[in-house]
């Protein structure tokens, strides 16, 4: 077994010098066994001589070896230090350029031990620096994760941190939502929209395994889908308790490496639960807003947005009109055809209002049958006119109950604000629905100015 000095170079001094002497010792006799006279050699003053010969060839040995050996030790004890002092600063700042550098490396110019323990040397190094880079990355990427909640900025944020850490040159993430596939984020793809029906990322949610398209430079590939030519495209499934959520797509120019797609599997838990978490506040926060029968926003989501609306109309000086409207006879309906089938009847009247509606324009369910919907930008004239043709609309359009078709007319009240002088948007509803009782005592499926 190698045994361990205290001071190994101390212990060679000994050995080197001890054998110097003993050479000194027997180099003599072994003169004499070649022939000189013994009564010259083996004389004090010679013995004397070979033996300082031997020490001064044994000290030499020794100067050498410290200055040869030595010297490459110290440099690599030196460079270890340099790591460990970087190491410990780049914990404690945080800033992962000041790791590892060239500088941390040492020379190695020879083919024996010390070139081999020098490159053994240099690997370690790399690879701690490529352990702290995975490290701060995953940190980094795990910092962004839980600082985000709402999906657009979310996925966006995710597809920045995957180009920067995987080298990829262009990226896309797509979210399955309703059935299907959408392009929430993208970057560098010139159809990003073409990706939801491509075939990779249909396999890759079938199965749930990443897959690798390898584009060979010999091969020529037809409608790239990047301002450069991929030679790698990679689909990974984001997995959420084995459920497809969507998928990443990441195109290289030079190939993924290893430890790209390591540190992509490393990513990939935190994300599905993050995109997750998204979506489930997403459709929470829809829920909380729309109505659950018509799918547009309910009164108290609404109101807030007209209070919105009504502080911008005032900031900006702009008009802001207001429409209330009214199923004419509802209670009939219900009578004659049933609670169902009257359920139907204020899908469609809230579809039909939609597709009058201009975009930008909010349309709420404001109580059992009647409907609030805020023009921004509108004057009383705007609001009369969009009143009019939805009046029209709803006339002209019937449901379906077996073989009955049933038709309903609306009575509607516009106004609008500042031709209409108004404390509060509550006090512009409030001469709205004056309108619309106007609208109501004076016939019904018409359209009052309040
Ligand atoms: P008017 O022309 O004066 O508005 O008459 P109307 O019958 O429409 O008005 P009334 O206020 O008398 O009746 C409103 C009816 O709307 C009564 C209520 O049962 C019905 N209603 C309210 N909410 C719903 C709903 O969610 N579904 C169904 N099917 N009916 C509803
Ligand atoms: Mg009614
Ligand atoms: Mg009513």
């Amino acid at each position: 077994m190698i045994r361990m000095p205290h001071k190994v170079f101390t212990d060679l001094a000994i050995w080197m010098i001890g054998l110097g002497l003993l050479m000194g010792i027997i180099f003599p006799f072994f003169v004499v066994m070649m022939g000189l006279p013994a009564n010259q050699v083996l004389t004090p003053w010679f013995f004397v001589a070979t033996m300082t010969a031997g020490f001064i060839v044994g000290g030499a040995n020794i100067w050498l070896a410290r200055k040869v050996v030595g010297g490459r030790l110290h440099i690599l004890s030196n460079r270890m230090r340099l790591v460990e002092t970087n190491l410990r600063a780049c914990v404690q700042s945080g800033n992962e350029k000041k790791c590892m550098s060239e500088a941390c490396n040492v020379p190695v110019d020879s083919d024996d031990e010390i070139g081999e323990s020098g490159r053994a040397f240099n690997y370690l190094v790399e690879s701690l620096a490529l352990a702290h880079k995975t490290d701060a990355a995953v940190r980094s990427f795990t910092e962004m994760l839980a600082s985000h909640l709402e999906l657009d900025i979310l996925v966006s944020q995710s597809l920045q941190k995957l180009l920067q850490h995987t080298e990829a040159s262009a990226g896309a993430i797509l979210i399955a939502a309703e059935g299907e596939m959408k392009i929430v984020s993208s970057h560098g793809i010139r159809t990003p929209d073409s990706l939801c029906n491509s075939d990779h990322v249909r396999r890759a949610m079938q199965t749930g395994t990443r897959v690798i398209v390898a584009l060979p430079e010999d091969v020529a590939v037809e409608g790239i889908l990047t301002d450069f030519r991929p030679r790698e495209v990679l689909v990974d499934p984001v997995l959420y308790k084995g459920v497809p959520l969507g998928a990443i797509i990441l195109a290289s120019a030079k190939g993924f490496k290893d430890d790209a797609k390591a540190r992509l599997d490393l990513f990939g838990n935190g994300m599905a639960l993050a995109f997750n978490n998204a979506l489930t506040h997403d459709r929470l926060q829809k829920l909380a807003a729309l109505d659950s029968l018509t799918s547009i926003y309910n009164r108290r989501f609404g109101m807030a947005r007209l209070g919105e609306e009504f502080s911008r109309a005032i900031r900006v000086n702009s008009p802001l009109g207001v429409m209330m409207f009214d199923i004419d006879h509802f209670k009939m309906v219900n009578d004659t055809y049933g609670h169902l089938a009257g359920d139907r009847v204020l899908v469609q009247v809230a579809k039909t209002a939609k597709l009058a509606l201009r975009k930008g324009d909010i349309l709420m369910r404001y109580g059992g049958e009647e409907f609030l919907a805020i023009f921004p930008a509108a004057s009383k004239e705007n609001a009369l006119a969009l009143g009019e043709r939805l009046r029209r609309m709803v006339q002209d359009t019937s449901v379906l109950d077996g073989d009955q078709i049933i038709c309903v007319t609306i009575s509607i009240g516009v106004t609008s604000y500042p031709e209409l002088e108004v404390t509060d948007e509550l006090d512009l509803v409030k001469r709205a629905d004056e309108a619309l009782y106007k609208a109501k005592e004076t016939g019904r499926n018409k359209v009052m100015m309040g």
